[in-house]
């Protein structure tokens, strides 16, 4: 069951389902008062328990988990502390779960009892005349908007009865059919006389008979300009039949299908390509670590590697960040393959997802692209599993079970001896590392397939800018003449403002200092509420210094807000130019990104002003400046991959400028210039970035080296968010001890760096570990322990398996 409750539960199969039930099924149960969808995971012809409720209802024909996907999220639910339930749940389209409701039946021969309000008489007579209906239906003919009081009075009294039934979420739609019958073809003469009597019915029919012999009835309608008194007709002739076909709500593509065709592979294409074809081939399960600059033909790699797997008769999954399911990409897919490919994506209404998801189960399709939750695509015979950008972010799932795609894309190729690539311009330090410990095999595009050169990168100083204007300049001299040039050339700008989460710091903006934990390596956050400085690792405070530690200036600057300034700012400074913003805001609703982005690429806009979304993914020839505003607020987070994230964003950002055959520039204003994931973008040097990191985090004990898991405590009183997250310190420490694990590092608690969210305030507590073994046995016995000893049903345990992100 898709509960938190990581067992399962034991149900009787009535006769009249015996020979449907299987593994894998849906099936329609009660559990205490409700009905709600669950997944048959076994069968046994006996039962340990006494007195087991039967199955309601099997809803599908057939499985819908193959024993692979059963076994894969067996897998996800143990190694991210979830329950069976919950993994199974979140590889299946949302929206596909059955829920129970009440209907309420009219007990005719109670009727004859007491006296009725008007609103009881209503709603009498209208299960009088139409029988059963449920609330809703009730309330739309009894002109009443909550009729939750009569009905149960009626209930009550006997006169209704409530029962349950089952209400799907979505269903499997049909459309009606028309079928010649070939048995029943008449004789040429008769079909004159058929043309004769009557010419609409034999137009119908002689179509059928000399084209498709099988077509939807509305087609014929139209086609013809008949109605279905002429089909009747032909059906009561024995002549034609009318079917129920399931059919599949195909979500319209406006993708740009001009995109160029195959080109030959060059030289380092085609090493990457022998070398995943190689294991395809001997069917060996292989990890490749796919790493090229931005435009270096990584998709090419993919789409044949694709074709390849495909001639061999195996499938294909390719997993996109959600934000580059653009136009563009999934262009490029439909061109190469058409019809034998689906499309996941966020902008798909639960129909269409669910109508694609049924397409890749039949085997209708080859091939799904999609974001996240596109690794649990029901592909049979799976041959490659392709990541692209594997660095980003958007992989790792916020909800139970928190799982990283990139991880379960890994296992999946590991089950079905199949081949996964990983591909990025920037790999995730734990994806490179394991290519250098031999865990995957690294394959290098360094060049870009065009040609085209990588853009020119200057690092402007913001300390010289606030030593000659003063401090918080946010649009240096050098970025505002180079976008006054490129305006004045009519080519395009991209500025990216870096605003993830809410994060203050403190940063001196003459010599670039920012305050550390001297422990934990991370940015100590800012708390104007109560004036301190904190770590949100291990909980060290200290107060907000006046002035800088390392040069005694003051004032210091407060990064991390406020930086909605930015856009009237740029208004003032170019009043000419057509600006847009793109962010959370300007793109909420259905398609917002994709039309801003039309836009740009039309031309209609000068500056694009953005924040990581306009990173990544893009192709627009016209843009030949790319301006970083405050590359520090990225490296002010609090978090341990603050460096790796503001590198891969940077790296991401300045692959935008230059597509085109005009040279691009790219413009990084910083207070750190010396920094080294800054240094290394400007040079696009991630070999530089990974040597400097991979030893900090070894020196620091995170990832890769350690796994670290995330435990959080959540609740709306602040006292006792507090006094719980002390008391999961306490047995976290207990256990670590009771086990013997030598090794284990705790941090913390410390409150979240984002206090409080949707009226809940947040405890951590980070607990590092080499063993993820080790890690996941803490997390299993501690939650355990804390449900027993919780101090309040209003307290939440929350536990995050290689947590990403700020939390
Ligand atoms: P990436 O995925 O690494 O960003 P793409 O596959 O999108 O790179 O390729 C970048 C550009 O180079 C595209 O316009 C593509 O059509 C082109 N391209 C890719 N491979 C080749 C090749 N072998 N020869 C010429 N052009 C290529
Ligand atoms: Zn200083
Ligand atoms: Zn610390």
């Amino acid at each position: 069951m898709p509960l938190p409750l990581d067992r399962p539960f034991t149900y009787a199969i009535p006769p009249s389902l015996q020979d449907r039930a299987a593994k894998g099924m849906r099936a329609v149960v009660p559990i205490r008062t409700r009905i709600e969808t669950g997944y048959i995971v076994d069968l046994a012809d006996t039962a340990s328990v006494e007195g087991i409720r039967p199955i309601v209802d099997l809803p599908d024909e057939r499985p819908v988990f193959s024993e692979e996907l059963l076994t894969l999220t067996r897998w996800i639910a143990d190694y991210y502390c979830s329950s069976w339930g919950e993994a199974l749940q979140c590889a299946v389209p949302a929206g596909i779960q059955i829920r129970s409701k009440l209907r309420y039946v009219l007990q005719h021969n109670q009727l004859t009892t007491g006296r009725f309000t008007e609103r009881q008489r209503k709603v009498i007579s209208e299960l009088y005349r139409r029988g059963p209906l449920t609330e809703r239906q009730l309330a739309r003919v009894a002109g009443a908007t909550a009729l939750s009081n009569t009905l149960r009075a009626l209930v009550a009294r006997g006169i209704l009865r409530a029962e349950r039934i089952a209400r799907t979420g979505i269903s499997v739609r049909t459309e009606t059919y028309a079928r010649l019958i070939e048995q029943h073809i008449p004789p040429p003469e008769d079909l004159a006389t058929l043309q004769r009597r009557a010419p609409k019915q034999a137009a119908v029919y002689l179509d059928l008979l000399h084209g498709d012999p099988e077509r939807p009835v509305t087609e014929l309608y139209e086609k013809h300009g008949v109605d279905a008194a002429v089909l009747k007709a032909l059906e009561g002739k024995s002549l034609i039949e009318r079917l129920e076909r399931a059919f599949f709500r195909t979500p319209e593509h406006h993708w740009d299908r001009e995109e160029a065709g195959k080109h030959l592979l060059n030289a380092d294409q085609q090493r990457a390509y022998d070398a995943a074809v190689q294991a395809l081939e001997q069917s060996r399960f292989q990890t490749f670590l796919l790493q090229g600059v931005t435009g270096s033909g990584k998709t090419e790699v993919y789409l044949q590697v694709i074709e390849k797997a495909l001639a061999m008769g195996r499938n294909a999954i390719m997993l996109v960040p959600e934000i580059s399911l653009t136009p563009q990409t999934v262009g490029r897919f439909m061109k190469r393959f058409d019809t034998r490919i689906a499309v996941l994506h966020s902008g798909l209404g639960a129909g269409e997802r669910y109508d694609e998801w049924r397409r890749a189960q039949q085997g209708d399709v080859r091939i799904v692209v999609g974001a996240r939750s596109a690794v649990f695509a029901p592909l049979p015979h799976l041959g490659v599993v392709i990541v692209d950008e594997e660095h980003d972010m958007s992989y790792k799932q916020a909800e139970n079970p928190r799982y990283h795609a990139r991880d379960v894309a890994i296992m999946r190729a590991r089950m079905n001896n199949a081949v996964c690539v990983l591909g990025s311009a920037t790999p995730s330090v734990e994806s490179y590392y394991n290519s250098e410990t031999g865990k995957s095999l690294r394959l290098e595009l360094p060049r870009r397939a065009t040609n085209a050169l990588l853009p020119e990168v200057a690092v402007v100083d913001m300390r010289q800018e606030t030593r000659e204007r003063g401090a918080n300049v946010i649009l240096s001299r050098q970025l505002e003449e180079a976008i006054q040039s490129r305006i004045a050339a009519h080519e395009q700008v991209i500025l990216l403002l870096n605003r993830r989460g809410y994060a203050p710091f403190v940063m001196c903006p003459q010599c670039g200092w920012v305050a550390q934990c001297p422990d934990c390596q991370v940015t100590l956050t800012y708390h104007a509420k109560g004036g301190f400085l904190c770590c949100h690792y291990c909980n060290r405070r200290r107060e907000v210094p006046q002035v800088c530690d390392v040069c005694s200036f003051n004032p210091l600057l407060f990064l991390g807000t406020g930086t909605q300034k930015v856009e009237d700012l740029l208004m003032r400074s170019f009043p000419d130019a057509r600006i847009s913003r793109m962010d959370a805001d300007t793109t909420a609703g259905k398609g917002g990104h994709a039309k801003i982005l039309g836009r740009f690429g039309a031309g209609d806009i000068d500056i694009l002003v953005g924040t990581q979304m306009i990173a990544k993914g893009h192709d627009y020839p016209g843009v030949t400046l790319v301006g970083v505003l405050n590359a520090d607020t990225g490296l002010g987070f609090p978090d341990f991959r603050a460096a790796e994230n503001t590198f891969q964003l940077l790296t991401q950002v300045a692959g935008r400028a230059g597509r085109g055959d005009r040279p691009g520039q790219v413009i990084i204003q910083t207070y750190r210039p010396n920094h080294y994931a800054i240094l290394a973008a400007s040079k696009h040097n991630y070999e530089e970035f990974y040597q400097r990191e991979i030893a900090q985090r070894d020196a620091a004990g995170y990832p890769p080296f350690r796994r670290m898991a995330n435990l959080m405590v959540e609740c709306e009183d602040p006292l006792l968010a507090e006094r719980s997250a002390m008391a999961l310190d306490r047995i976290v420490r207990e256990q670590v001890r009771v086990l013997g694990f030598e090794g284990v590092e705790v941090l913390g608690p410390a409150p979240a760096s984002v206090r409080r969210v949707k009226k809940k305030y947040r405890w951590n507590l980070a607990v590092l570990s080499k063993s993820a073994k080790r890690l996941n046995t803490i997390a299993r016995v501690t939650r355990e322990d804390f449900a027993r000893n919780s101090l309040g049903d209003n307290v939440q345990l929350k536990v995050d398996l290689d947590p990403y992100g700020v939390f």
